[in-house]
């Protein structure tokens, strides 16, 4: 089949719940990504911050080669080799206590939402807990995620939502504790938020919302599915401000690249909420899903990914803040680490983002005027040399 019969025959059998830029990326190695007429790109999305190794890497991709040929799913009425080796590298990497495995983000928020309502029921037999979020936050698809993200347009057509969910404003302490009632069982945020975005909680905000959360016995969920596995420079983004979660939710990177995602509780979440009957997944914490997790904890460290991240960081923002000095439609940088964001004033980003394609770059947008830049983690500076004047000719 030729480039159009491929996207003609998604849209012809595809529900249409995505509008496609009009590529068909059929292989990837390293941080380049080449289309079914062998066009080449510098990829600086990963598949929205999935990607963390790169494609093809050749340890990862031999692991679950191997773990094919030995299982690929038992389900979890049994134990299973990969699961115990993957749930004690995320524990121990975060200094939690325990972790349920999922098969993407928004399932490990129902996950997380689940254990924080549990936690409150369990003092007060109490059915009318409340969860505080934030504005533009984004946390997922599914009915319980969707009801805590601040985005009326997502919302609307599926009321009625979950109930008990008021929303605060990131970024401003007062808002939530405005919000906050003798009902109130949680607080979840994004350390940094992705899609509305990229904007990261001020120091003073995350450590004033834990300091919240402990006067009043709340549990402080922190959404690290896009900010996670080290994209900020830290292996988590909470471990940058000095403040820990009650649960941590984790997707994206984790596999980088199999369908995988987790929450983790520390010992007080973890020793009040979920037991036996209470949660479950068919598929969460299947061999093969769990290789990768193990795999790419191990690669990490090996290849000192998180290290890499933050020594390469002031050379990508140097570089990007030199773009808002050159650029007057360019307003700000925000982000942290490889998780970047361009403010663009007066000019449609999603057209800049499909003229990249036309330049060979992948990049994404966030909210409706940013550009998005989540690249590879193991991207060095020759790739952000190369990336510059392929963003620029898009402009
Ligand atoms: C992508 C994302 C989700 C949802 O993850 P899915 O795997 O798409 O369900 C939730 N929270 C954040 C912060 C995300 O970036």
């Amino acid at each position: 089949m030729k480039t159009e019969d491929y996207m003609k025959e998604t849209d012809t059998y595809v529900l249409h719940t995505y509008n496609r830029f009009p590529v068909v990326f059929e292989r990837g190695s390293g941080v380049h990504l080449y289309d079914t007429d062998q066009k080449e790109y510098l990829d600086f999305a990963a598949g929205i911050a999935v990607f963390g190794l790169g494609y093809g890497n050749a340890e990862y991709n031999a692991a679950l080669k191997d773990q094919v040929d030995k299982i690929i799913h038992t389900s979890n009425l049994y134990y299973n080799v990969p699961l115990a080796e993957a749930a004690r590298k995320v524990v121990e990497s975060c200094g939690m206590s325990r972790v349920f495995f999922t098969n993407s983000g928004t399932e490990a928020i129902e996950g997380a939402i689940k254990a924080a309502r549990k936690y409150a029921w369990l003092k007060d037999r109490g059915t009318d807990h409340e969860i505080i979020a934030m504005r533009h936050s984004f946390h997922g698809r599914s009915l319980g995620a969707l009801s805590v993200t601040g985005n009326a347009a997502y919302q609307e057509p599926f009321k009625p939502l979950i109930g008990g969910v008021r929303f605060a404003d990131f970024n401003d302490l007062k808002s939530v504790e405005e919000n906050i009632t003798d009902k109130t069982c949680a607080i979840i945020m994004e350390t940094v938020q992705g899609e509305g975005g990229i904007y990261p909680a001020t120091r003073e905000f995350l450590q004033g919302v834990r300091r919240l959360c402990d006067e009043h016995d709340i549990l402080l969920i922190l959404d690290e599915i896009q900010c996670g596995m080290g994209r900020t420079g830290h292996l988590w983004a909470w471990q940058g401000y000095g403040v820990q979660p009650d649960i941590m939710t984790c997707a994206k990177a984790l596999g980088c690249g199999v369908p995988v995602g987790c929450f983790v509780l520390n010992e007080k979440a973890a020793a009040n909420s979920l037991v036996p009957g209470d949660h479950g997944t068919t598929y969460g914490g299947n061999p093969l899903a769990m290789r990768a997790v193990s795999t790419v904890f191990d690669l990490f460290e090996k290849y000192h990914i998180v290290d890499h991240v933050r020594e390469l960081t002031p050379y990508f923002e140097h570089k990007l803040d030199a773009l808002v000095e050159k650029y007057d439609f360019l307003t700000t940088r925000r982000g942290k680490g490889f998780m970047q964001g361009l403010v663009v004033s007066g000019k449609p980003v999603g057209q800049i983002a499909a003229r990249a394609l036309e330049n060979g770059l992948v990049v994404i947008t966030a909210g409706s005027d940013v550009i998005r830049l989540v690249p590879p983690l193991i991207i060095e500076k020759e790739d952000i040399d190369e990336m510059i004047p392929r963003l620029e000719a898009s402009f």
